[in-house]
């Protein structure tokens, strides 16, 4: 089955937990504490593989989470981290962040991507000793690792894509081209998955040919097939489109041309601005009169136009040079760059318009603002991004401002929900 869509929860690996132990050997009594550190969990990982085309294993499996970091143990041992968690997938996969829909890699090269980064070990009682508390009966739990839910939408890397109706030989042409072997055959819809084929130029050059299931009117609203296939032809540099000049299942070619374009124009302008040739094909069953009459229209519209026969592969080679030739004029296929987080979704991750509420008693300002908490579990001290991210927090909720209009001076405790901590700007 092809599957080039799915959705998934990725989950990385939280941090160890710091443990609490004391040194205890014979004959000595009361060892200082020696609770070690927890290990950092797992990072979820991306990876393009080329061994896979489809995401047809992620309707099966939907949620993926990596191993936990060990916790610490006595003797100052700092627990293991968690190996990250490769999730393997079809070169061309686009990851998006599945409440948002913002962009957050594109898998097209082989550099892989960490998604989610696995939470910090926690720390161990050995660091919470201090002159008066000898004996610290506590440690630090783990920190938890991100988490998303995606999507995951496989857009093709191909140099060209072969667009037009059902049957009109696009199958047949890479057939004769590349090595790719779809199924051909004289009925609609043969061609249920996109199918690549290596088309060699000469002996250096090469590119990479889409067959893409056949457009129908209407596909662009989402009728029939096609609409759903188009996303393969987005990368594309250039669509070579393919028409049956002869028009022996009754159409006038001219249509054909034209609704196609329409199709690929109501999924994306974009689209139908492409570089775009048309291959008149099946032109052994076309009469001359048919041909040139084609040839005029399609020139007039300032497009190349080139008479081929996939079948007998008469003018395919013509077609092959001169796609390599437009090709060395064109900009690499298109990458996708990951997206910032939107403006509003960081607004609430920042807690910008909460509520909180700040009161003063013997110089301990008491913040209460109990939608911080969550937040500050997650806060890892150790961290410099996390620290940084906490500031933020306080600074665009509004916190900051409140205490020094409040008088608050550098040094002072500020009780944050029941933590405290000394005030530095
Ligand atoms: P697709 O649906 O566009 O992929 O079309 P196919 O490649 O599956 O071809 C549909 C039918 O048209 C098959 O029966 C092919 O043999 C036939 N066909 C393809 N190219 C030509 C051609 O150049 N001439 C003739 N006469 N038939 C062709
Ligand atoms: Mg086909």
């Amino acid at each position: 089955m092809f599957v080039d869509k799915a959705k998934i929860k990725i989950k990385a690996g939280d941090g160890g937990d710091g443990a609490v132990s004391f040194h205890r050997e014979k004959y000595v009594a009361a060892g200082g504490p020696d609770g070690g550190d927890g290990g950092r969990g797992g990072d979820i990982v991306f990876q393009a593989d080329d061994n896979f085309s489809t995401l047809v294993d992620f309707r099966y499996k939907r949620k993926y989470v990596a191993d936990k970091g060990q916790n610490g143990s006595s003797r100052n041992c700092t627990g293991k981290s968690a190996e990250p968690l490769i999730i393997k997938v079809p070169r061309g996969t686009l990851i998006r962040d599945a409440n948002t829909g913002r962009i957050m890699a594109d898998m097209s090269t082989d550099e892989p991507k960490v998604l989610a980064k696995g939470g910090n070990g926690g720390k161990g009682n050995v660091h919470f000793a201090t002159p008066t508390r000898q004996i610290p009966k506590f440690a630090k739990p783990g920190y938890p690792g991100e988490e998303f839910e995606v999507t995951l939408e496989l857009k093709l890397l191909a140099d060209v894509g072969l667009v037009g109706f059902p049957n009109v030989g696009k199958s047949t042409l890479i057939s004769v081209v590349s090595a790719a072997k779809p199924k051909i055959a004289n009925y609609h819809f043969t061609t249920l998955t996109p199918v690549l084929g290596v088309v060699r130029a000469d002996e250096e050059k090469s590119f990479v040919m889409a067959d893409i299931p056949g457009l129908i009117e209407g596909a662009g609203d989402g009728v029939g097939l096609g609409h759903e296939f188009l996303r393969h032809v987005e990368r594309c540099r250039l669509i070579v489109h393919v028409v049956d000049v002869s028009g022996i299942e009754g159409r006038d070619p001219k249509d054909d041309f034209r609704i196609i374009n329409e199709e690929l124009a109501k999924f994306d302008e974009e689209l139908a601005k492409r570089p775009q040739i048309v291959a008149a094909n099946k032109s052994d069953m076309a009469t001359e009169e048919q041909i040139n009459e084609f040839k005029s229209f399609i020139e007039e519209q300032g497009m190349e136009f080139f008479c081929i026969s996939a079948a007998t592969t008469q003018g395919t080679r013509e077609l092959v040079m001169k796609i390599s030739e437009i090709l060395d004029t064109l900009p690499p296929i298109k990458e996708y760059e990951p997206e910032p987080i939107p403006q509003a979704e960081l607004d609430d991750m920042l807690g910008a318009g909460k509520r909180f509420e700040i009161t003063e008693e013997d110089g301990v300002y008491y913040v209460e603002a109990p939608w911080i908490q969550p937040i500050m579990r997650t806060v890892d001290p150790d961290d410099y991004s996390s620290l940084q991210y906490f500031q933020r927090v306080l600074i665009n909720s509004g916190i900051i401002a409140k205490l020094e209009e409040m008088g608050v001076q550098e040094g002072d405790t500020v009780d944050l929900e029941g933590f405290e901590f000394d005030f530095v700007y």
